[in-house]
Order: C-alpha cells, then sequence, then structure tokens
C-alpha cells in the first residue's frame, strides 16, 4: 500500500490518474465536519487518509456530553457552540453511510424532531421517514465523529497548520499535489479534499504560487446572531413541537429568532437581528438578551421551566459565499476538490452546511472510486454538487436581500410570489404547511435540503394552495410584539412594558 509521502521543497511529483491509483491518497484538510465525514468515506472505502487540521487531536475517553460541550476548545470554528440543526439529510446520511456515527450521538444523548407527526392521521407515504432531524449540540455531533475518525483505519490526523499548495501547471487547469505545513514540510498526495472552512485559503494560495485564483461570488447575510443555550429542570416536560424544526421561531419584521433543540433536555434560543441596527447591541447582557427572549412569541413555555446553561453567544459576519471550480472550459483546478463550507456557506439560519458537507464527502468518496483520473473526478463531482451549491446560493442570497429590504421598511407584499419568492415563502408557504398534507411534505422536503431548493418554488398548485390556506386563516395568526415594546424590554425599561402588540 502506498502511503502519503512528506517530501523536500523542490520534490515534484506527477499528476493524478485514479487508474494507477488503488488506494488513492487523500489529505483531507479541516477536521471538522466535513473533513471528518471525508476521512470516514474515504478509509471505509479502503483509501488511505491524513487529516490535517490546526487544532489539537481531541480525545474525548470519558467525557459527558456536557463536558464536551463546556471543555472543547475549538478556535478554528467560530460559529462551533452556535445552535445547529442537523436536518434531515445530515440524519439520513448518518443512518445510511455512517451508522456507527449516528448510534454514538443518540447514545450520548440527541434526540429526533420527528415531523411526520405534523401529518397528524394522514396516511404516511414512502420518504416520509426521511423527515425527522437531529437534536444535538454541534460540540457533541462534532466529537461523535472525531471518535469514529480516531477509530478508523487508514486514518491519521495531526494537528498541524497548512500555509499553502504544492502545484503543477496543467493547460487550463492548475493541478495540486500536494500541501506545504507551517512546519516547512511538504505532503503530497493524489487527492488533496479542502474541507477547511468558511474561511479557506485555497485561492490565496493558488495565487500565492502563481496559479489564477478561483472566482467566487459573495452576499451579505444581513443578520448579527445571539444566543444562548438552555435545559429543561429535572421533571419538566418538554413543550410540543411548535414548528417543523421543533422549537418556536419567527419573524417579527425587524429582527427574527429560532429554538434549537438540542442533546440532553438542551436547547439554544437564536435572536437574529440586522447589523445596521444598533439599538439590538444590547443583547449581548445576559439580562438584556432574557428580558426580549420572554416576550418572544412562543418562548414563555420553553423559558419558564428551564435555566440557562451559557452565556450569550454572539456572531457575526456572517457571508453567503460560493466558489467555481469549473468554467465553460472544464475544470480550473484539479488534484483537489473543496467541499462543505470551503465550496459554499450560506445564511446559517437555513442550516444546510452541516448536511451539505456529509454529502460532498461521501459523494466524493464514491465518485473519486469510479472517476478515471482527475479531471474525470472534478467533472463527476460539479455535475452532482455544483447546481445544487449554485441554486442554494443564490435562492438564500435572495432571501437575505429580500429581508433586509422588509427590515428596513420597504413595503413588499409578501402575498405576491412574484413581488418576493423568498418572502411569499417564508411567511405565507411555510406557515401554512401543516394544514395540508402535500404541502407539509414539499416545505419539510425544502428546509431538510432532501430536495433541490427550487422545487417547492416550480409547484404552482402548491403555492396556490398555500395561498388560500393562508387567506382562510387570517383570524388565526398570532400577534406580534411591537419594535417599541422589544427596545423598551432591551433598556429594561418598566414604564414601557405594557402588552402592545402588532395587529
Ligand atoms: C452562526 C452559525 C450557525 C450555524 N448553524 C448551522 C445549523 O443550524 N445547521 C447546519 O447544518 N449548519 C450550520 N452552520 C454551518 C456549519 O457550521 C458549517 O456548515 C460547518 O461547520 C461546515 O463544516 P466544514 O467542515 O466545512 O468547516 P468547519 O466546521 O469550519 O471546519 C474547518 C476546519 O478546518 C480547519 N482549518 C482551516 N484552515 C486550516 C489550515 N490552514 N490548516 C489547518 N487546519 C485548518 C479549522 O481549524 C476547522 O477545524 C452554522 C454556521 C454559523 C456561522
Amino acid at each position: 500500500m502506498s502511503t502519503v509521502s512528506t517530501v523536500g521543497a523542490e520534490t515534484m511529483v506527477t499528476a493524478f490518474d485514479l487508474r494507477d491509483a488503488v488506494p488513492v491518497r487523500v489529505i483531507v484538510l479541516g477536521a471538522g465536519v466535513a473533513g471528518c465525514a471525508a476521512a470516514l468515506a474515504f478509509a471505509r472505502g479502503a483509501h488511505e487518509v491524513v487529516v490535517l487540521d490546526r487544532g489539537d487531536v481531541q480525545l474525548f475517553d470519558g467525557w459527558s456530553a456536557d463536558e464536551v460541550f463546556q471543555r472543547w476548545q475549538r478556535r478554528g470554528i467560530a460559529q462551533f457552540r452556535q445552535p445547529h440543526n442537523f436536518l434531515g439529510l445530515a440524519r439520513s446520511l448518518l443512518r445510511d453511510r455512517f451508522a456507527d456515527v449516528y448510534a454514538a450521538v443518540r447514545e450520548v444523548g440527541a434526540t429526533e424532531v420527528k415531523q411526520d407527526s405534523f401529518l397528524c392521521d394522514a396516511a404516511r407515504e414512502a420518504g416520509d421517514e426521511d423527515l425527522a432531524t437531529v437534536a444535538c449540540r454541534r460540540p457533541v455531533f462534532d466529537a461523535a465523529l472525531l471518535t469514529a475518525v480516531a477509530a478508523q483505519p487508514r486514518v491519521t490526523h495531526r494537528a498541524t497548520e497548512v500555509i499553502g499548495l504544492r502545484l503543477r501547471p496543467r493547460g487550463h487547469a492548475a493541478h495540486v499535489v500536494g500541501v506545504e505545513l507551517a512546519s516547512g514540510e511538504s505532503m503530497t498526495a493524489d487527492l488533496v479534499v479542502d474541507a477547511a472552512g468558511r474561511r479557506s485559503r485555497t485561492s490565496d494560495w493558488l495565487s500565492a504560487a502563481g496559479a489564477r485564483p478561483l472566482p467566487s461570488v459573495s452576499s451579505e447575510c444581513g443578520l448579527l446572531y445571539y444566543s444562548r443555550h438552555y435545559r429543561f429542570r429535572d421533571g419538566e416536560p418538554i413543550p410540543p413541537y411548535a414548528s417543523l424544526l421543533g422549537g418556536p421561531r419567527g419573524d417579527l419584521g425587524y429582527l427574527a429568532f429560532a429554538t434549537f433543540l438540542g442533546d440532553n433536555r438542551t436547547f439554544c434560543l437564536s435572536i437574529m437581528v440586522p447589523p445596521w441596527d444598533r439599538a439590538f447591541r444590547e443583547l449581548r447582557g445576559p439580562a438584556a438578551f432574557q428580558r426580549i427572549a420572554v416576550r418572544l412569541p412562543g418562548l414563555a413555555a420553553w423559558l419558564e421551566p428551564s435555566n440557562p446553561v451559557s452565556g450569550v453567544l454572539p456572531m457575526g459576519q456572517l457571508r453567503n459565499q460560493l466558489l467555481n471550480v469549473v468554467d465553460d472550459n472544464g475544470p480550473l483546478l484539479t488534484g483537489l476538490i473543496p467541499i462543505g463550507d470551503a465550496r459554499c456557506h450560506t445564511n446559517p439560519t437555513f442550516a444546510f452546511g452541516a448536511s451539505l458537507s456529509l454529502w460532498h464527502a461521501v459523494r466524493l468518496a464514491d465518485l473519486a472510486d469510479r472517476a478515471i483520473d482527475d479531471i474525470d473526478l472534478v467533472t463527476y463531482f460539479e455535475s452532482e454538487v455544483g447546481a445544487d451549491v449554485s441554486a442554494r446560493f443564490y435562492a438564500v442570497s435572495a432571501e437575505d436581500r429580500d429581508r433586509a429590504r422588509w427590515w428596513s421598511g420597504e413595503p413588499i407584499d409578501i402575498t405576491d410570489p412574484a413581488v418576493s419568492l423568498p418572502l411569499f415563502l417564508s411567511f405565507i408557504v411555510y406557515p401554512t404547511a401543516a394544514r395540508d398534507p402535500a404541502l407539509l411534505r414539499a416545505v419539510a422536503r425544502r428546509i431538510n435540503a432532501l430536495d433541490p431548493v427550487e422545487r417547492l418554488a416550480g409547484n404552482p398548485e402548491l403555492l396556490d394552495r398555500a395561498r388560500a390556506l393562508h387567506a382562510e386563516s387570517a383570524g388565526d395568526r398570532p400577534s406580534m410584539p411591537r419594535r417599541s415594546l422589544i427596545l423598551a424590554a432591551l433598556a429594561g425599561d418598566p414604564a414601557e412594558l405594557t402588552t402592545e402588540t402588532n395587529p
């Protein structure tokens, strides 16, 4: 069996030809969700893998889920303690491809949000069993993945910083033959999987090595996150599901909020506010956060029986970004394939990231077994993944753009999909979904990343049904707290804290 080799700075290797490379020697850059999944998928396909990550190689012997959450420091992943929904796509991939990891997260206290319960007594159909999410804090999820990686034969995990790429020019494309480490070493491989996350530096490294950077597009999410974790007190029942993803969520027209169920009776409330509205910066303080939290629709029933188990965790600088790795003349890069957030990341409220990371990882490993050579591999992978990430990037960017207009007070007719399809889906279609089984399935499959993002919008019959249901339910809609009330609560002004609500 060949091995990934560490070579001197001048060593050059020949281009990767998959027909001659069984097993394939793989460097996985990054040990987040995408990197761990890629390491498992390649190694379980009998390939040889080196995982490189700047973080310590962490073992979790004897650690409880709470210890993992509190003690594990991962400075390379800024959103590590932010809440994560592991959508239906992530759950299906774990169930079907990494059953040991799935069992491990359940064993340490993760639960499932079974969305088919919203179908009530409607006859079940094939595919309904996929409508569920995994309720688990991100560190607990990652610990299960990393533990599986550590136990996996043919994987070496090394704590080191990658600082550049080793390249060979190859016509239209640059061909990556390895990576350079901060230690001064170089490592070569048949394939480098870039799973370095949102801050992947592949394009910078290509430029530094004299190659063209990869073209990318990006847009602002227009959100700041303020999140706080809670735990239900012993003996207190967990409230019934308030949304397809479990907890209460909504958009008040000037901020949004979402509640994420976690493992071991925990949940996390995130309040998302526009970066330009500085009044909300006070949310950073736990007391101010709590004063707002209890006024959000549906939250009192979650907060009263629970205690906070973290401070308020802020996170900003959220962008959507899409990297292009092919153009009309074919691949721009071979020998290195970006997956997960390195390939595309979108507004985290859509929660696509972990699901797509897992999906990219397993498909790449599958296709590496079929591809004839590295050009074939990029082409195959792009044909499966490229259109999907592009559609998701543009759909999310459109919603972010329209939400920013809406939050800025621009009058937008949200009942007309021709005016704003994203707002029509969010405000009209999603809230009515539970009233019609066909609509519920289509919405749940979109939310869970199980369907292409454009499928629901391409079904005019379902959109018309949603509009009719919305019109029928005019009298049942919950009232929303006005911005003035929320700001008074933020300031702790008791005189202003009336029960005033939007009409
Ligand atoms: C606020 C927030 C909330 C989110 N909520 C959700 C959610 O609800 N559901 C969901 O599915 N997704 C969510 N996401 C997205 C999710 O966190 C990402 O999609 C996921 O982390 C992507 O995994 P990854 O493996 O691609 O990258 P990461 O998890 O970022 O891992 C990258 C790894 O690469 C390492 N690395 C990077 N560069 C180098 C280098 N040069 N040398 C060595 N190591 C390096 C880093 O140390 C890190 O360990 C959220 C994101 C944010 C910002």
